[in-house]
């Protein structure tokens, strides 16, 4: 319960990758346990450490990594889940202006029945100092149980992660001081989403953990069960399961641990990794535990074996903080936000020629190269091994096709771009495709650069990946994934060596 805590406020002061490899042990036993442990101080208490003043530190975060004051966070409600601007729990300020009185009630609380500070998401009625009008915005605040008017629901009957509490939680006239107010009046909305970025790599790195004790059963099983007169490792579709199961796996572990090291280095633009990273690892755990439980045959399907459990407990890693449609949305939509912007200044430019000379000229040369085939795609080779080059290529040409693809998208579509969830997703697919490239070809770089003893393991990890995600992964989701039946006209390019590419649809289905 301390491990975040800084340690003069009594906790152990751990980094993000200090934390995150103690979650992956965590994963690798019970998500539950995760969970409980992640309410409190991945999301639960996160907003006190990230936006809370000098006095709000001090009283709260001795107090709950002391252990004996559970936190948890209050923003789901009954009609407000990925909406989560549209909550209606109310905090009006006092007649004498010391207290918010706050009324409503939170849904799916993650240790909602056993903790006694919340972090709180309420509307709030805010003036606009330039126009004078007032509205209602999220304001974030830390709520004692003792205050008063808190009171939570029975736990809920769930799926998986049974020993996680789950519990609505009610505030009827709740009297919270002033000074709890969390990251200032109105900025509610901000605190939440920092707070929810900044776990995210939490859950990745104990879904590495929750994957390698399955790859560890499924390999046990298969390394003493005979069929057919032989161990069901020397079947090749057994060997290929668990190759697939080992690379996910990988790719996993280097997404988590690139973004913790990165937070650690003190990076503040992580957003669309995190979300990345979620979802790749809520996806390829799914995939690895089905894989374990079919590699195990019947005995996969019995409770006492326990893969069935890891199951259930898996299946809410799609759905909460964020759910995973949700954040391939934001992948796409804050991604693209940055190519838009590129347009917007190129656009300008070509109104004022001789003033933007530079711009003009260095686009005009990029798009030259792309209309003969050159592709001008970030050259990778000075930070991938030179046993990788191969695939460091195939990473730069499909960024640079990507970049590409965003384009014409953008041009199309324009500002409606926002309703084309079928591109969004998609690109949202490639994205991450491309992110866990990157990720692999790094971390099996430094191997190699380092001579670790599983560099050759782990650099044929990361080549095989690169390749299923080009040759694969991408055709795959362009021919199997999508009801492409539906759809009357798709723009298709070929890239690299025949695979097919969704690059643009002309009309929506
Ligand atoms: C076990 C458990 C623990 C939880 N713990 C917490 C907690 O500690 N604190 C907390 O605040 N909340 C918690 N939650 C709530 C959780 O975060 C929400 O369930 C989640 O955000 C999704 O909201 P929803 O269930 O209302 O689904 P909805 O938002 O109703 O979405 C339903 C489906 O529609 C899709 N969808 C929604 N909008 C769009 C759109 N615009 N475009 C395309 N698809 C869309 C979603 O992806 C989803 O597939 C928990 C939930 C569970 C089940």
């Amino acid at each position: 319960f301390v491990l975040q805590v800084p340690t003069d406020l009594g906790g152990l002061g751990l980094t993000n990758t200090q934390y995150a490899r103690l979650v992956e042990i965590v994963g690798a036993h019970d998500l539950a346990v995760g969970i409980i442990l992640g309410a409190h101080q991945s999301i639960g208490f996160k907003g006190i450490l990230l936006h809370g003043n000098k006095e709000q530190k001090e009283k709260y975060l001795p107090l709950v990594a002391s252990c004996e004051n559970m936190a948890a966070f209050c923003l789901t409600e009954p009609t407000s889940g990925s909406d989560a601007g549209s909550i209606r729990t109310q905090a009006e300020l006092s007649k004498d202006g010391k207290h918010y009185i706050l009324n409503g009630g939170k849904l799916w609380i993650s240790n909602g029945g056993l903790a006694d500070i919340f972090t709180v998401f309420a509307k709030t009625p805010v003036k606009d100092e330039k126009t004078g009008e007032t509205k209602d915005k999220v304001t974030a605040f830390i709520v004692e149980r003792g205050f008063g008017g808190v009171t939570s629901g029975p736990p809920e009957k769930k799926m998986g992660i049974k020993a996680s509490n789950t519990a609505e939680v009610y505030f009827d006239n709740v009297p919270i001081p002033v000074e709890n107010v969390l990251g200032g009046v109105g900025n509610g909305f901000k605190v939440a989403m920092h707070v929810l970025n900044n776990g995210r790599f939490g859950m990745a790195a104990a879904l590495s953990g929750t994957m390698k004790s399955l790859i560890a059963k499924a390999a046990d099983h298969a390394g003493n069960r005979v069929q057919f007169g032989s161990k069901l490792e020397q079947f090749g579709v057994i060997q290929e399961k668990l190759a697939r199961m080992a690379m996910y796996q990988y790719a996993t572990e280097c997404m988590a641990y690139m973004l913790s090291a990165n937070m650690d280095q003190g990076a503040i633009d992580f957003q669309l990794e995190a979300a990345i990273s979620k979802v790749y690892a809520s996806e390829a755990a799914w995939f690895v535990a089905d894989e374990c439980i079919q590699i195990l045959g019947g005995m996969g399907y019995m409770k006492d074996c326990g893969a069935e459990r890891v199951m259930r407990d898996l299946r809410i890693f799609r759905i909460f903080e964020g759910t995973n449609d949700i954040l391939r949305l934001f992948v796409s939509l804050t991604g693209i936000q940055h190519a838009g912007k590129r347009l917007t200044e190129l656009q300008k430019s070509l109104k004022n020629p001789a003033g933007n000379l530079g711009l003009i000229i260095s686009e005009g040369v990029k798009r030259s190269k792309r209309a003969v085939g050159v592709k001008s795609g970030p050259s990778l080779a000075e930070y991938v091994h030179s046993d990788l080059a191969t695939s460091a290529k195939l990473v730069s040409e499909s960024t640079a096709d990507f970049a590409l693809t965003v384009e014409k998208l953008l041009i199309r579509h324009k500002k409606k771009i926002i309703d084309q969830q079928f591109l969004l997703k998609r690109l949202a697919d490639a994205a991450i495709d491309i992110y866990g490239m990157v990720a692999v070809l790094s971390r099996a770089s430094r191997s190699l650069n380092n001579k670790s003893s599983t560099a050759q393991h782990e650099a044929l990890l990361a080549s095989v990946f690169c390749d299923e995600v080009i040759f694969c992964s991408i055709h795959f989701c362009f021919c199997e994934r999508g009801s492409f039946a539906q759809m009357r006209r798709a723009e298709v390019y070929i890239f690299n060596d025949n695979t097919c590419v969704l690059i643009s649809f002309l009309s929506s289905f």
